[in-house]
């Protein structure tokens, strides 16, 4: 059955209906990775998730798959080598979603790692990874540098290291977790919130749900439960009278988006700021993106905004950097801004806390997991589910099945190599092409929804005619593929979280929001009054990416 809105009153009678081996509460990354785990292990799971899949922190991260150079400062080696082997994993798995990217590290007279220490630090990294030989870092001198980067501070730079990163889109990776996860069997519902559990024998066995597109109550039976809820996993540790011991410490983390000729790097660059952090920018599409900020945040969860505080820091540290450029808050196209959800150790500031995962079992059975990272979900997913095999194994005698994500391809996938991605994304610019539409569409296509391309393309093919323009069939047609396939409820999943467009393509949403609440309201029957909440929805999403709030 189809992963579309318009089968959920089916998913929800099934999940009410069903006594499931495993409950998973958040469908961020982490979540994502324990029931695709889960359910490709023979257990059977559901997940919910209280808003869309991803509207957590797994759609406000760098969106980067890396190993994490600055936890090597920090001396974190097993961190660094789990996360850094993870990545080819992970790129493995989806090499149409998790893209190798050269990382520049360029070199200034006081900057953070000396010549020596960074080329001896990037050759730990790459030993770490496991990196292969052909990509393992290089050393530049300064003029290498400056011809990778035309734009860097030519007083200042000294020289480069060149490393290999992986880019990918953090929400579309938290997507394709959950369809390969449905693909196994698992039941996965978006706006449906856990508000309460039940107990027996003092045990938790049920989770009190509410349908949030309904307002119905949905009571979920399940052996084990594990939270995953990111931010929120202290309040679900609250709720199961457990909130004792460690804490979450959360720290906001801010971008900033600017179209690619305001700040045209020509590659990925991680450059060292005034205060002795690091951040990134970041070529993508048609923007560059910029992060991050690292401050303790104690505000609403729900509502992360981008203060000028935290702008104007990104933006000093850009024109510091790239001196040519000149840089000011109007030009930011858009942001965003998330927190992380790490554990509080007594003395450490935000960026001092290790990014290391944590998992808590409650008196009543209840399985919390946090910390971590993006790049790590499946390793998170591996131990957790571990955990909740053995505890199967000894209280209903379920054999324990070991973990098999390693080598399940994403949907979207698979594809053997990156070079078969290459070629693909070649033949879709070569459809696309007799249509007016150019390279970046066939890039957009590929990037975002992988082998998924073919079904768009042929509804698009089959509709052209009726369309005033191809962009505007190419839209029709992602639309009717996301509502048949990725659970769509709303303007904001598409816009946001299913295509990245209010991050990466602003304008576009500004250029084509009628058509799309257009055609959403008309294929989920929305009615007058749901469309003008959709569309202050849309206009609110729009005023507050692109708005710099006063702190
Ligand atoms: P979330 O994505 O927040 O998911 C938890 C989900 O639980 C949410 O969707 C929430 O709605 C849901 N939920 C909460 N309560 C309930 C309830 N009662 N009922 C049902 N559902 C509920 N990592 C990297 O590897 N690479 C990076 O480049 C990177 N950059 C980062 C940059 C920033 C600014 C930040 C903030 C983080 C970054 N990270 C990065 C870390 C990474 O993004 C996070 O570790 C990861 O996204 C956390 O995922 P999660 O699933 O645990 O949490």
């Amino acid at each position: 059955m189809d992963f579309s809105t318009f089968n959920r009153p089916h998913f929800i009678q099934k999940a009410v209906g069903s006594q499931y081996d495993l409950l998973v509460i958040g469908g961020g990354i982490t979540g994502a990775g324990i029931a695709l785990d889960a359910a490709s292990r023979g257990l059977k799971t559901a997940l919910v998730e209280k808003n869309d899949f991803s509207s957590g922190t797994s759609s406000k991260s760098t969106k980067l798959i890396h190993g994490g150079l600055r936890y090597l400062k920090q001396f974190e080696v097993a961190l660094v080598r789990e996360v850094g082997q993870e990545r080819a994993i992970v790129h493995k798995l989806a090499p149409h979603l998790v893209t190798a990217e050269k990382m520049l590290l360029p070199l200034t007279e006081d900057g953070t790692f000396g010549k020596l220490m960074t080329s001896v630090g990037l050759m730990v990294y790459d030993i770490l990874a496991g990196v292969e030989s052909a990509d393992q870092r290089i050393m530049l001198d300064k003029n290498e540098a400056l011809e990778k980067e035309p734009l860097l501070n030519k007083e200042e730079v000294i020289g480069g290291g060149l490393y290999a990163e992986y880019r990918t889109d953090d929400s579309r990776l938290t997507m394709e977790a959950i369809k390969t996860a449905v693909s196994h069997g698992a039941i996965c519902l978006n706006y449906t919130e856990v508000i309460d559990f039940k107990y027996a024998d003092g045990k938790v066995n049920k989770a009190i749900c509410k349908d949030l597109l309904t307002d119905e109550e949905v009571i979920i039976s399940a052996k084990k439960i594990v939270s995953a809820a990111g931010p929120w996993v202290d309040e679900l540790r609250d709720k199961d009278g457990s909130l004792k011991g460690k804490k979450l410490h959360l720290t906001k983390g801010v971008h900033l988006v600017f179209p690619q000729n305001k700040l045209p790097v020509k590659q990925a660059i991680y450059f060292d700021v005034p205060d002795g952090r690091m951040i990134f920018a970041i070529p993508r599409g048609k923007i560059t993106y910029v992060g991050t900020t690292d401050t303790d945040y104690y505000g609403d969860k729900n509502k992360i905004l981008t203060e000028k505080a935290d702008a104007q820091y990104l933006i000093d540290s850009i024109n510091n950097m790239f001196n040519d450029i000149n840089l000011t808050i109007d030009d930011v196209a858009s942001t965003w801004a998330g927190v992380r959800p790490l554990i509080h150790e007594e003395g450490k500031s935000a960026s001092e806390l290790s990014r290391k995962d944590e998992i808590f079992e409650s008196g009543s059975g209840l399985l919390s997991i946090a910390g971590g990272k993006l790049t790590g979900y499946r390793k998170m997913a591996e131990k957790i589910v571990d955990v909740v095999m053995e505890k199967l194994e000894d209280s209903e005698g379920l054999e324990f099945v070991k973990c098999k994500t390693k080598t399940i391809a994403f949907s979207g996938g698979p594809f053997e190599h990156a070079e078969a991605v290459a070629q693909y994304r070649e033949s879709i610019g070569k459809r696309l092409s007799s249509h007016k539409l150019n390279k970046y569409h066939a890039w957009y296509l590929v990037a975002t929804y992988g082998k998924q391309s073919d079904p768009i393309l042929e509804k698009f093919n089959e509709l052209e005619s009726q369309f005033k323009s191809a962009e505007e069939a190419l839209l029709e047609a992602e639309i009717e593929y996301c509502l048949k396939n990725e659970m769509v409820a709303s303007a904001l999943d598409f816009i946001i979280r299913r295509t990245g467009r209010l991050f990466f393509d602003i304008d576009s949403i500004a250029q084509h929001k009628e058509f799309i609440l257009n055609s959403l309201s008309k294929k989920l029957n929305w009615g007058i009054e749901r469309e003008n909440a959709q569309q202050e929805a849309i206009d609110l999403a729009i005023f507050e990416a692109s708005e710099i709030f006063k702190g």
